[in-house]
């Protein structure tokens, strides 16, 4: 727990068109392992991006610029401690087979808004992919976040360089 240092994105790494509500994400994160879920102790993202690009909480939290205890999603080991977790739905194709930047425009528009209220909230955030957190292994959230965030305006201190 810490000052708010990073915004981590992720895709939900599902079928491209498929939805994926809050409870599914709750559900899958928090179900003990007997049931099927992670067995982690709180899901690992604060918002959500549905298809239709509507934006839902999942774990309340301040504009304080704290991390507090209660705020914690857990989407990437070793800094979330310092960090927010967005997640869109997507981000694999029909088949479920290959990885896929799957953003529906209307959830681009809600990504793009999200972060450029979260740098008019907190000047010095670094946005990241899951991808470029250290030892992540993983290609989440499955398209160029340094690229993208350069081509909607963000500045080159915002966005993060591992
Ligand atoms: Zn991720």
């Amino acid at each position: 727990m810490g000052k708010l240092k990073y915004l981590v994105i992720h895709c939900t790494d599902t079928p491209e068109e498929r939805e994926v509500t809050k409870d599914d994400i709750i559900r899958w994160h928090t179900n003990p392992k007997h049931l099927g879920g992670r067995g982690w102790n709180r899901p690992g993202y604060s918002d959500i991006i549905y298809l239709d690009g509507e934006l839902v909480n999942i774990i309340p939290f301040n504009q304080d610029g704290d991390v507090d205890g209660w705020e914690i999603s857990n989407g990437a080991r070793g800094i979330n401690g310092v960090s927010r977790h967005i997640v869109y739905v997507g981000g694999k194709d029909k088949a479920n087979k290959k990885s896929k930047d799957t953003r529906t425009d209307e959830q681009k528009i809600t990504l793009e808004t999200y972060v450029k209220f979260m740098l008019l909230r907190h000047p010095q955030i670094q946005i990241l992919g899951h991808y470029q957190a250290p030892g992540s292994g993983k290609t989440c959230p499955n398209f160029d976040v340094p690229e993208w965030l350069a081509s909607i305006g963000v500045a080159d201190k915002n966005s993060y360089k591992s």
